[in-house]
């Protein structure tokens, strides 16, 4: 039974990236605003990423001689994904993403432009990122921003249970509130924040079932609720079996490891000492590898090299370090007793790895490496996880809901995990930074559009 009725100009679910991002840019239209979070606390897999983000265009990337173009980080998108992204949003977004950037350096995210780092697919570079390299440094920034704004109306533990709606448009929502308070919302425009659907363990099964029974490492409540309500209004979807996984999760105390130990020399071996994969693979594509290792859990290796270059360009891994996780030892033998893997495989292991750190030549592809592994070595125990789905409801490049005919649903709009990502059908089309990209990018789209 509803028991308070709630007028708002436009009603956000969920304030993660996208939610913070679209409350922002709305209220700054002069709008009035109602976000709704679920949790007790602000960020979603927002503030748990690395904060790495793609852009073309901003001022940070002018000021380091970057010359980008958002046409030619459209291109990159869409080479990977086989352009299977929808090109107009695509490029929408790339065109926004250079003055998204801007606003967000002017909110006061500490961001910054890493002119020497690129992921594969990457022709220039697009990559900005917090130093702490932590996602949760823009979130808490955006947080403040919120605060201070006194058209925003922050709700946390309010679980939005669905929409409201005539025949024709969106007119609103439902939401239940910490005390058990049903709230019935009346709004102009609904924005559908909420992330995707990671955490709904049959809808993984249903649309990835390569990651069914798999770890989950993302937000809590990535249930997908706003893509069901989506398709109960007749909403389309697209990509649905797209998702981006993680090699290098902790295991058993679930922590983001970072691909920085791999992009700085970094192997991985199962528990019989070997090598079992290209480490550099594609997110998707070294994730699968180490699922169908033994357990799903093998051993990050390291030596100190690569420690401190990890430590140079992400502080974070301290985490790491602080959580006891990394184990430290002179010798491989050692190394090998301390996870219980086959010492005389490893010795040999490490060995022809560092031949083809000289030759250039790996038996698994590789062609990335670092300097040759040498004492002392450290190892992390890690496993792979889904951290994040990418495909969800279809939108235009205004971020309004599309139906199967192309048409608009009148009021509803959708961003971040909640939406169609940028990979396209397969998981290796994901380029790194886009999943930020698709969350503030859309949120930025879309409360503007609401706003108008
Ligand atoms: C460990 C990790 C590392 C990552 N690293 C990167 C990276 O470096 N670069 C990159 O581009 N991408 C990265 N990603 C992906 C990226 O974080 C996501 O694509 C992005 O954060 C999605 O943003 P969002 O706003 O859509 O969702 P979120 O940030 O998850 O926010 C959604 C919010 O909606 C709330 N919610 C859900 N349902 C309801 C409901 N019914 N009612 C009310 N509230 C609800 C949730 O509680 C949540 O707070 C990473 C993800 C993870 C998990």
């Amino acid at each position: 039974m509803i028991e308070k009725m709630v007028e708002t100009d436009i009603a956000i679910v969920g304030a993660g990236g996208c939610g913070l991002t679209a409350a922002l840019v709305a209220t700054e239209q002069g709008k009035r605003v109602l976000l709704l979070e679920r949790n007790s606390a602000v960020g979603g897999s927002t503030a748990m990423s690395a904060g790495i983000f793609v852009a073309a265009g901003s001022r940070l990337q002018r000021e380091n001689g970057e010359t980008g173009t958002p046409e030619e980080l459209a291109a990159d998108i869409l080479r990977l994904n086989g352009r299977q992204s929808d090109a107009s949003l695509t490029k929408t977004l790339c065109f926004a993403s250079g003055p998204l950037m801007d606003w967000l350096v002017d909110q006061g995210v500490p961001l910054e432009h890493m002119p020497d780092y690129k992921y594969p697919g990457m022709s220039r570079s697009w990559i900005h990122s917090p130093p702490q390299r932590d996602g949760l440094v823009m979130t808490n920034v955006l947080l403040r921003a919120v605060k201070r704004q006194p058209a925003i109306d922050l709700h946390l533990q309010t679980r939005v249970a669905g929409l409201t709606s005539t025949a024709e448009m969106v007119t609103g929502l439902t939401a239940t509130r910490p005390d058990g308070e049903s709230i019935s919302v009346r709004a102009q425009s609904v924005i559908l924040a909420a992330s995707g659907f990671g955490a709904n363990p049959s809808m993984v099964a249903h649309y990835i079932p390569e990651f069914a029974g798999a770890q989950y490492y993302g937000a809590q409540y990535a249930t997908g609720d706003a893509i069901q309500w989506g398709q109960s209004m007749g909403a389309a979807t697209d990509h649905m079996g797209a998702y981006q996984s993680h090699s290098s999760i902790a295991y058993p105390k679930k922590m983001l490891v970072t691909t920085y130990l791999i992009n700085h020399g970094a192997i991985q071996v199962n528990q019989h000492g070997r090598r079992f994969g290209d480490e550099t693979d594609s997110y998707a594509g070294h994730a699968l590898a180490v699922q169908a290792q033994p357990n799903h859990v093998v051993v990050e290796l390291f030596d100190e090299y690569i420690l401190n270059e990890t430590l140079e360009n992400y502080p974070r891994f301290t985490e790491c370090l602080s959580a006891g996780i990394v184990e430290r030892s002179e010798t491989l033998a050692e190394l090998a007793q301390k996870f219980n893997l086959d010492g005389d495989n490893l010795a040999r292991t490490v060995s022809s790895y560092n031949t083809a750190v000289l030759t250039g030549k790996d038996d698994f592809g590789r062609s990335r490496f670092g300097e040759p592994l040498s004492s002392p070595f450290y190892g992390i125990s890690v496993t792979s996880a889904l951290v994040q789905t990418l495909g969800g409801l279809r939108v235009d490049a205004r971020a309004r809901v599309k139906r199967l005919d192309e048409t608009p649903i009148p009021g509803l709009y959708a961003g971040g995990g909640s939406a169609s990502g940028m990979a396209g059908e397969r998981p290796q089309g994901y380029l790194a930074g886009t999943g930020l990209l698709s969350a503030f990018g859309l949120g930025w789209i879309a409360g503007h559009d609401a706003a108008r």
